[in-house]
């Protein structure tokens, strides 16, 4: 394949960003151009939810110094929304202008959800998904505000955190049994329910949203769908994100359905040249033998390192298992792998109780993924055991060296 002279990415987070940069490691000499709306330098997510709503620092972690772009060549055009892709044509439609492209690589991200009940349109109902969005929320975590969460996944959580620092009396709810119980299941989700409520916050399980009340056109709490009121100063709505595929739809490039841009295991889309990476991208896995989307920061970066070989020619698979991370009060942790909590089985290493334990997800004996929470040695053996799926007899899992087990 030819080598291309004009490489666009469109998205500044930290995916497009990510390739941009890899683009040059890999050598790449032609035009890079980098495209987004937002008027921000290409950030991080991560810290919106723990570090800048904790109150240590007002910045993210910025992608790239902000001399790099001139340093390596890379045109970045913020403030600048891209419209249309005309695959035929290789040109895209951004903020007016025309560009061609011999290569393109969509990384436009996720948006945060919204719930369709009464009220929805009230201006004061927040969600978190930008820089500003989270400075502005920040401010509001202040002392014996009602601060009331719509979500208790990793964001609701860790913003829960961050609002009992601050003395906010927190509120969170969600439809699921517990928190986080879509990913971690019964047993591990109850340990982040008992967390957070041995801390201060009230928790409406099991229970969803009716709609949103209000006066003089401000929303000023929920009403839940058995009846119960809950009053808000601060309105947080996290319920998840969507996959912004509009670009990608309207070129009609293959959709997943409601689940993001089709892309082969080269992170290639239906459409010569066009690539898609992070949030976006329903990548098959060739290990895992699925189609997955990963919304979660390392695989943003990953993919978008990696991406940058393909755009040279280089076909590569990308093959690394999922990876995330939280940090909530005094508990971290990292994930790693996709596990099905209500089919697989659940053995935990350590102490449960104590907050300091492996969690591990088996199916039909191979480890599917590993979750170790204020533990921090064995990252290592439990990537390997992950990515190899490994077959360990629980027991071992329990008490062995892990580092031993892929041997
Ligand atoms: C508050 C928060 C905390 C998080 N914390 C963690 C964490 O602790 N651990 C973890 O693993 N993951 C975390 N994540 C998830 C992780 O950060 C994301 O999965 C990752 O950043 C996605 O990167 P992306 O580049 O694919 O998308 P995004 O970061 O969404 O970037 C896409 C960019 O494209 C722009 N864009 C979209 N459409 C257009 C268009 N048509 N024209 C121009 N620009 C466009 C958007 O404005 C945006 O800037 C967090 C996410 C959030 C919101």
């Amino acid at each position: 394949m030819a080598e291309p002279r004009r490489i666009v990415i469109v998205g500044t987070g930290l995916a497009g960003a990510s390739a941009a940069g890899a683009l040059r490691e890999q050598g790449f000499e032609g035009d890079v151009l980098l495209i987004g709306e937002q008027r921000h330098r290409p950030y991080e997510l991560p810290a919106l939810s723990k570090g800048i709503m904790l109150g240590d620092t007002d910045d993210p972690d910025w992608v790239h110094d902000e001399s790099f772009y001139a340093e390596k060549n890379v045109e970045l055009r913020l403030r600048t929304k891209a419209t249309a892709v005309h695959v035929g044509d290789r040109t895209i439609d951004v903020g007016g202008a025309t560009e061609p492209w011999d290569r393109l690589v969509l990384a436009t991200g996720s948006t945060p959800r919204r719930l369709r009940v009464p009220g929805a349109d009230y201006p004061n109902i927040r969600r978190l998904r930008r820089l500003d969005d989270a400075r502005d929320l920040r401010a509001e975590l202040t002392e014996g505000k009602r601060v009331v969460i719509i979500g208790a996944g990793w964001i609701g959580c860790e913003v829960a955190a961050a609002a009992r620092k601050h003395g906010a009396a927190v509120t969170v709810i969600d439809p699921l049994p517990l928190p986080l119980h879509r990913v971690l299941g019964d047993t591990v989700g109850a340990v982040f329910r008992k967390m957070h409520e041995t801390e201060g916050v009230t928790f409406h399980l099991g229970v969803g949203v009716a709609e949103y009340t209000g006066a003089d056109g401000i929303a000023t709490g929920v009403r839940l769908e058995d009846g119960t009121e809950v009053p808000g100063d601060v309105l947080l709505l996290a319920v998840g994100a969507r996959p912004r595929t509009e670009l990608a739809h309207e070129a009609g490039l293959a959709l997943s359905e409601g689940a993001g841009v089709d892309v082969d295991a080269t992170l290639r889309t239906s459409a010569p040249d066009v690539y898609a990476v992070g949030d976006i991208a329903a990548h098959f896995h060739p290990r895992l033998g699925q189609r997955i989307r990963v919304e979660h920061w390392a695989n943003a970066k990953d993919q978008g390192a990696h991406v940058a070989k393909n755009l040279l020619g280089a076909g590569e698979p990308y093959t690394a298992s999922p990876y995330f991370f939280s940090d909530q009060y005094d508990l971290g942790m990292e994930f790693r792998g996709l596990a099905d909590p209500f089919a697989d089985e659940l053995v935990v290493r350590g102490d449960l109780e104590g907050r300091e334990f492996i969690a591990f997800w088996l199916r039909d004996g191979a480890v599917q993924a590993a979750m170790n929470v204020n533990m921090w040695d064995d990252g290592d053996a439990l990537q390997a055991l992950v990515d190899a799926r490994a077959r360990v007899e629980p027991a071992k899992l329990v008490d062995a060296d892990l580092a031993s087990l892929m041997g």
